[in-house]
């Protein structure tokens, strides 16, 4: 079979048995594969194997989460077996839909009940339905679902049309050893997710390629070739060996870099900071070199977790981030949820548009701030622990997608609250936390001067603000030559940005994925960029990047 192509995320290389996930059917249109009772006994079939391994996640998660976080399971299992799910389902099918379109119709119509119920809870069970309908689509189209991977003896290349950020923070990195999907783009956070993980990919191959009749078969993954190989020769194996080898020598070449600062050669020293979504990510960041922590995704910490990690938890991944950074800062990003980046516990409303609806900060001041607080608690007192240990590396807040003034105000305020009540409770504050705002959507660029007298300083997300520039979905492959490269408006945005936030005494970083693009250190540079923050796999190639500039 031909090789398969795509974008290869990271430089790494991966062989092992191919696992298709299938993606869920697309609605209630789709013509049933069987008579109506056929699609019954379908339907029947999948919705008892759900009950059975939801059952025995619920048993496996109880041991290791606890009661409250393992009862999501219990729930899921109730409403595969739930009486008016099943009717509804069994009306469909009777009047000729097929067994995933009856499925996904029922729990649409129930979500959409739940969604318009008064109490809070019951409305929060709404976007369980989704989920429950996906589970039993995977077991109907005999695709293999992410709970139940099979076990082939040998490492798993996972093949999905796409891989949410949730799903891909939750592979098993034991068993997962890389993954290929037929949409998804680089600056995706399912790509930045995969660099976090050190896990070779490789994004839009394509619609049409034949991941599904490659289920089982042996595949090698050549992420710095852009390539999927299914069933690779020996000469196959080897010149990926090489590859590999040779991708490890130049970065060995460049080791000698790490010691040294990332000053150009004109003598302007420019901060070169690493992008961390895990906190043990901070101690490859020191190992590298990196000058600190110039983004935080916090997020990372909801991503794979069964409900919103608590005050006690946060404060013990930024605490571990910070002290394996020392001297070094950490900037922490508040959450950027929403988007792409979904989470089942929150109940978050389906919108048209995710990308410009309720996402990072707009979600974080919507309605009950408690979400918010706690994070902000946590990072809060993260930052008094280090201020009274004195031990230097000052820990930093950063908003992502501010727009308007108003919001980075109300931010700056709940944040002032918040530090606060940390000392009234008697808690160790950090009197100089500093605040900053991502810059990262078009209107707040234009008026950088507005935002420019409020906060201490500013990170360019070049991911979204091509995306909102461009009017290009960074998820969508068909649009991604759009955005690719550095669109000369976006240069044009960065650049007066920079210049409004210098002539207030702030600085400007950027942390989006141009970042590590070799080709526009020196054009960021020029326009004035302090600060370049990057995977700390980008570190030392950007470092030598820097060097050689003018
Ligand atoms: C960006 O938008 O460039 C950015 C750094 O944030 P994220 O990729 O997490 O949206
Ligand atoms: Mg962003």
């Amino acid at each position: 079979m031909r090789t398969i192509r795509g974008t290869g995320i990271g430089t790494g290389a991966a062989i092992g048995r191919l696992c298709w996930l299938a993606p869920m059917s697309e609605g209630g249109t789709a013509a049933p594969a069987g008579s109506p009772a056929e699609e019954e006994a379908r339907f029947r079939a999948a919705a008892e194997a759900a009950q059975a391994a939801l059952q025995a996640l619920y048993d496996e998660a109880r041991g290791e989460v606890g009661e409250e976080a393992a009862r999501i399971f219990s729930i899921h299992a109730m409403i595969a077996a739930d009486e008016d799910f099943t009717d509804l389902v069994l009306l469909r099918i009777g009047r000729g839909e097929s067994a995933e379109g009856a499925v996904i119709g029922a729990a649409r119509e129930l979500a959409d009940r739940f969604r318009a119920m008064n109490d809070d809870y019951l409305r929060e069970r709404a976007e369980d339905f989704g989920d429950i309908a996906a589970r039993l689509c995977d077991l109907l189209s005999g695709g293999q679902s992410m709970n139940s991977l099979p076990d082939y003896g040998e490492p798993l290349i996972i093949a999905a049309r796409d891989l949410t950020p949730s799903q891909t923070v939750g592979l098993d990195r034991t068993r997962v050893a890389g993954f290929v999907t037929a949409a998804g783009s680089p600056g995706s956070h399912t790509a930045i997710l995969a660099r976090s993980m050190s896990l070779p990919a490789l994004v839009a191959v394509g619609e049409d390629a034949p991941l599904a009749m490659l289920n089982g078969r042996r595949v090698m993954l050549d992420a710095a070739a852009g390539e999927l190989i299914p069933d690779p020769t020996a000469e196959q194996l080897a010149a990926g060996a090489a590859r590999a080898a040779a991708a490890e020598e130049e970065e060995a070449a460049r080791e000698s870099l790490i010691a040294l600062p990332a000053v150009t050669a004109g003598g302007r020293r420019v901060r070169l900071g690493a992008n961390i979504g895990l906190p043990r990510e901070a101690t490859d960041a020191v190992a590298l070199g990196a000058d600190g922590v110039g983004l935080m995704r916090s997020e990372f910490l909801y991503l794979g977790a069964l409900r919103p990690p608590g005050e006690e938890e946060q404060l013990a991944a930024y605490r571990s981030a910070a002290e394996a950074l020392g001297e070094l800062p950490l900037i922490i990003r508040t959450l950027d949820i929403g988007a792409d980046k979904r989470v089942d516990y929150l109940g978050l409303p389906e919108e048209e548009n995710p990308a410009l609806g309720l996402r990072a900060i707009r979600l974080c001041l919507a309605g009950d701030r408690t979400l918010f607080r706690t994070q902000l608690r946590a990072i809060c007192r993260a930052a008094g622990e280090r201020a009274a240990a004195g031990a230097g590396g000052q820990v930093a807040v950063m908003f992502p997608m501010i727009t308007l003034p108003r919001e980075l105000d109300e931010a700056l305020a709940e944040l002032e609250q918040v530090q606060a009540s940390l000392a009234a409770e008697g808690y160790p504050t950090d009197p100089g936390l500093t605040a900053g705002m991502m810059m990262e959507v078009p209107a707040a660029a234009l008026r950088a001067e507005e935002f420019a007298s409020r906060c201490a300083f500013f990170s360019v997300g070049s991911n979204d603000l091509i995306q909102y520039t461009m009017a290009a979905d960074r998820q969508n492959a068909a649009v991604a030559p759009l955005a690719a490269g550095a669109p000369a408006a976006v240069l044009d945005l960065i650049g007066r940005a920079a210049r409004a936030i210098h002539e207030t005494g702030g600085w400007c970083g950027l942390c989006g994925e141009l970042a590590a693009d070799p080709a526009m250190t020196a054009p960021l540079l020029e326009l004035g960029i302090d600060e370049l923050s990057v995977s700390p796999a980008h570190l030392l190639r950007i470092k030598a990047q820097i060097r050689q500039c003018p």
